[in-house]
């Protein structure tokens, strides 16, 4: 029933939700913006070209201040300060890896009556030409997939879509990676420089300065620079398909190429497999789609993820094969984690490959990423080897996702906001997990 599928966090954490004073413009989208600026008495004629405006400085360039706005009238720059702000979820601490994946945990604006503010976990991935950002979706998880550590944490909310896109924003400010054009004629200086915000000590990240030099790729289709985030992943904290609104108005604001500018091939949405949900995403997102299998069988995988009762493995595979837009030029993903003993035989990479027959897909082993806990350990990475031989003979592209940015807790699955903080035992714990795996 698609109302359970939404209903159940939207009814308790997100209704007690109070926004800040001053809401953010982030995350607006272009309708939504309209309104805000018909409130504030700007006339008809006039909108579209200040929402132009309002989108360029705000995804092209990061301005965190309406001052920088120099191509919009003082008047409704400071019309727009008295009532809106630009603010990012802020930045409580920033995690670098020894494999420069960086992680950030982010706490967000706005509060739910009782308790702590609440935080999400952001990751960028660096991998030579290609920048890839992890994003989450919700405060938590509701599913308890038995491997996930995100799916112990307590605490859920889903995120609004401002929070989403925020992460994104807070990505670009601390990889310095918003274009610097030069400004158009007549327009004033480029946006004035704040000085940095200190990370750790709980400042704001929207003090951090917009612009600098620029590296990465590919070019970005809206500023005219070279870009460090390149492609997005929904694989954060969080059942994106369980918050698909949100989810869907923010990846829309991604994806616009007057702005952020990351074309929806390069966006990816990873489900544990919310059936009724699947279509909807491709119709309304049209991202690509990324589908948590890891088990062959149905008794497996109601143990391994326990959604699968509710959708078995027949149930998903069908959704897939009507996934709008599938085709052998974009695939779908089906995301394996490879688990000793669990999952890994060779009866079961033989099995997967007869299950896919017939869908566009791309199969992603996984190597387990332990943590403090839990009962699974990765398969030896022979067995991994021999299990991906057998995908590959099967005519599938098999890459091992090498695990990236364990030692900070930043890898698939690993992600659990500080809302429940590790002991620093448990952090030894994982840090020598992690060690003696590679
Ligand atoms: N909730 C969504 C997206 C977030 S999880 C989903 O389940 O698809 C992102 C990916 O990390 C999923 O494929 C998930 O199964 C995988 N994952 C979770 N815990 C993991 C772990 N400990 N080691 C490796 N991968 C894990
Ligand atoms: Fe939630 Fe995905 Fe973790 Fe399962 S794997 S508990 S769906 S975040």
């Amino acid at each position: 029933m698609i109302l359970l599928d939404t209903a159940p966090i939207e009814k308790t954490a997100l209704e007690r939700y109070v926004a800040p004073h001053k809401p953010s413009l982030i995350g607006l989208s272009r309708a939504q913006l309209a309104e805000a600026l018909a409130a504030l008495g700007v006339p008809e004629r006039e909108r579209k070209m200040r929402i132009q405006q309002l989108w360029h400085w705000i995804y092209v360039r990061g301005a965190t201040s309406f001052d920088v706005m120099s191509s919009v009238s003082k008047g409704l720059r400071a019309q727009l300060d008295a009532h809106y702000t630009l603010a990012r979820p802020e930045v409580v601490a920033e995690q670098i890896s020894v494999d420069g994946t960086r992680k950030w945990l982010l706490r967000l604006p706005g509060e739910v009556e009782g308790e702590r503010p609440h935080e999400v976990e952001c990751v960028f991935i660096p991998d030579g030409d290609r920048g890839t950002l992890c994003v989450s979706s919700q405060v938590g998880c509701t599913l308890n997939c038995s491997f996930c550590h995100t799916g112990t944490q307590r605490l859920v909310r889903n995120l609004i879509s401002g929070e989403i896109v925020g992460q994104v924003m807070v990505a670009r400010d601390r990889l310095e990676d918003w274009a610097r054009i030069p400004p158009p004629k007549g327009e004033g200086g480029p946006p004035s420089v704040a000085k940095a915000g200190r990370v750790g000590s709980g400042s704001p990240s929207s003090q951090t300065p917009p612009g600098s030099p620029l590296r990465g790729s590919p070019p970005s289709p809206s500023g005219g620079g070279i870009r460090k985030i390149t492609n997005i992943v929904m694989m954060g904290m969080g059942e994106p398909l369980y918050n698909l609104e949100h989810v869907r108005d923010a990846l829309l604001i991604v994806a616009d190429g007057d702005g952020i500018g990351i074309s929806k091939r390069r966006i990816t949405l990873s489900t544990s497999g919310v059936v009724p949900m699947i279509e909807r995403a491709g119709k309304e997102i049209g991202c690509m789609l990324a589908i948590s299998l890891h088990a062959v069988r149905d008794d497996l995988r109601n143990e391994l993820v326990p959604l699968n009762r509710k959708y078995p493995i027949a149930q998903l595979l069908e959704a897939c094969r009507n996934y709008p837009g599938a085709s052998n030029a974009r695939r779908i993903t089906f995301e394996y984690v490879m688990l000793k003993g669990v999952n890994d035989s060779i009866d079961d990479a033989k099995a997967l490959v007869r299950l896919l027959k017939g869908i566009p897909a791309k199969i992603n082993l996984i190597p387990f990423n332990p943590w403090p806990g839990t009962r699974y350990e990765c398969s030896d990475w022979d067995q991994i080897e021999k299990f991906s031989e057998v995908v590959f003979n099967a005519g599938y592209a098999s890459p091992v996702r090498t695990p990236r940015g364990r030692d900070i807790l930043a890898a698939c699955g690993q992600l659990k906001s500080a809302t429940e903080k590790l002991s620093a035992r448990e952090r030894m714990a994982l840090r020598a997990m992690a060690m003696t795996d590679e």
